[in-house]
This record gives C-alpha cells, structure tokens and sequence, in this order.
C-alpha cells in the first residue's frame, strides 16, 4: 500500500510538470488535413495555435484532489469480460472488434489485425513503480494475442505509447509493423524495434489489402521535461475493400473531424476517447466530453463508435462510470442509442 501511494504521489508530481512546461506561440489557423505545422524551433503545433492546459490555480487543487483520490479508488470501473483469446484462433469472425482497455483496441477486418495505442503495463508512466495505477487488468493477455501485422500509435504520452508492451509485442512477432507520427520512431528504434514507419498528417502507408491514414487530432505530446511537442501526434484511419474504421487517439473536439468525415467516411466503426475531460479549465483543449465524442462521431459519419479511454487508468476528476453514460444519453436523444457502443473489457462485438 505505502508503495503505491507513493507511487500516486509521484505520478502527480510529473502530471504538474508536464502541465507547467506547455506553451508556446500561436500560428495562424489553416485547414486541419494537410501536413502538420511546426513553430521555428520544430516543435509541432495545432493549426488553431498552442492549446492550453489550465491556470495553475486549478491544475494545483486538481493534483490533490488525484492524490486524496488514490488512498480511496473510487468505484465504476466497467466490467470487465476476460477472454483467454482461444476464439481468436479459431474460424475467425472478421470483421471484429475487441476492448483490451483504455485506448488498446484490436481490429480484425479485409485480412488484417493491427492494435491500437496497446498499453499492457500496470502504470502509465515512465517508472513502473508510479503513476496512475492500472484499475481494471487487460481484457486479454498479451500472450494470448493472435499474430498481429500492425499496430498504430496516436501519441507519446505514457498511456498510449507504452514501450514495454510494444517491444513486447516485436519481439513476440518480428512482422508486427509499427506506425507511429513523426518524429516518434526513434524512440522505437531505440528500443530495438526495427520495423517502424513514420508519417505525417495526410501520409499513407499498405499493408496487406488495407490502407492506413495517419490524421490530424487536436492534442500535444511530452514524454520527458524538456521534450514539449516535439514529437506529432495523429488520429488513424484504416481503409480496406469492404471494411472503413476510424481511431481517434487522444483529441480535443476540433473542427478537423468534419474534413476527416468530408475527405475518407463514411466509416464503419469508429473508436474515439470518451473519458478524462473534468476539469474542463484544464482538459477541454485536449479530450472530449461524451457529448463532444458523439458529435466527432457524427462529424466523421460514423455507423458505430466503440466508447474508450475510460475505467482503466483513473486519470482525472470524472467518476469512472460518467463517461459511458453521458455517451450513450446523448446517443439516445439523438435516436441513436443503439450504435453508441459501450463494452465490458474484453469483450468482442462484429461490425
Ligand atoms: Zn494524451
Ligand atoms: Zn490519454
């Protein structure tokens, strides 16, 4: 116990650093889909300028309140579905879907299966003893994957970008095709994964029969003090002949999702983040409410949109079991109820 709450406090402690280092300069708005621009000195930036996280005086108290939250989890996380993965290896029932949790999805459609954002870890932070803890285990072993021919990864924050799983996940399968934003494969490299490709918003790479679509999100990246925004990050879309899905990484609501619905929807299935918005002061540049992941989901002209990025690693003010509700509310008051979907961790569901 006394080493996990040390573990919160820390974990804390750099949430606070990597707020206080994020700034910069605005640039003037342009059109969302179309390479990402970068300031001067490099760094990415959104084409609405440099997004703000909040004044001190409420990212402070935001920081004790995660604190005071740790001694006391809280209740709500989603149940939680383990498969020992047999089924995977069976017939197949592609296309198909399954939740491992948080943002790790895994997509079986048009002769491919590829995850995303795949954190097995216990935090998501870089030291494995601290951080935000894990709340609800993986809804499916690591081991039990089916071979995997690729995997996208929206960003380099700790909870999406998590290098012990995917190198891992390389070394379980030398096949396994990494795609990352620019500027995000040397870490990978680093690590010893050598099968890594790199792409800019609108940049494009296929495998096997699908094609992937590296996209534009409205969010920023830090892994480490000094390193703000020097690494992009992105939304995906995989398109195949008979199967369109959607990944929305981490994203403020942004005006882009109209041109990504506009240029390459409809989509079949879309996965879009419905959790960590509270408080809005800090989070509303960077992550969607329920009611703003639906509107994305309209935006993008989505048939069904799988609700992720809540109930596994408790990140920020909201009740874990908030998100999902909103969602599915404001699905049934636009008579939509049934193609909000909401899963158990691990489940799987055809689409
Ligand atoms: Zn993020
Ligand atoms: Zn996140």
């Amino acid at each position: 116990m006394r080493r996990f709450r040390r573990g919160v406090l820390a974990g804390a402690l750099f949430s606070l650093l990597v707020g206080a280092f994020a700034a910069g300069e605005p640039s003037a708005p342009q059109r969302w889909l179309a390479p990402a621009p970068r300031l001067a000195d490099g760094r990415f930036v959104n084409p609405v300028g440099p997004i703000g996280h909040g004044p001190l005086g409420v990212r402070l108290p935001f920081m004790l309140r995660r604190i005071r939250a740790s001694f006391d989890l809280r209740p709500g996380a989603p149940r939680i579905d383990r498969t020992d993965g047999a089924f995977f290896r069976g017939p197949g029932e592609s296309p198909r879907v399954t939740w491992i949790g948080h943002a790790t999805v895994l997509v079986e459609m048009d002769g491919v299966r590829f995850l995303t954002d795949p954190i097995w870890s216990q935090t998501a932070s870089p030291l494995s003893f601290a951080g935000p803890p894990r709340l609800a285990p993986p809804g499916l072993a690591l081991d039990a994957l089916p071979p995997i021919d690729f995997v996208v990864v929206s960003h380099n924050h700790y909870d999406h970008l998590d290098l012990s799983s995917l190198t891992a996940l390389a070394e379980r399968d030398p096949l396994t095709w990494f795609i990352v934003p620019l500027a995000n494969g040397e870490l990978l490299r680093d690590a010893g994964i050598t099968r890594v490709i790199e792409l800019d918003w609108t940049g494009t790479t296929r495998i096997g029969d699908v094609v992937v679509h590296c996209l534009p999100v409205q969010h920023w990246s830090k892994r480490t003090l000094l390193d703000d925004d020097r690494a992009l990050w992105s939304s995906w879309a995989v398109t195949g002949p008979t199967r369109r899905f959607y990944f929305g990484g981490d994203t403020g609501y942004f005006e882009g999702f109209r041109e990504i619905g506009e240029s390459l929807g409809p989509f079949d299935l879309a996965a879009l983040p419905i959790g960590a918005y509270a408080p809005r002061e800090m989070m509303a540049a960077s992550h969607m409410n329920p009611e703003e992941a639906w509107q994305a989901a309209l935006d993008v002209r989505a048939a069904a949109v799988l609700g992720v990025h809540f109930g596994t690693f408790d990140l920020s003010d909201e009740a874990s079991d908030e998100p999902p509700r909103r969602f599915r509310e404001r699905a049934r008051e636009g008579g939509r109820e049934g193609d909000a979907w909401v899963f158990s961790i691990g489940e799987s569901r055809r689409f």
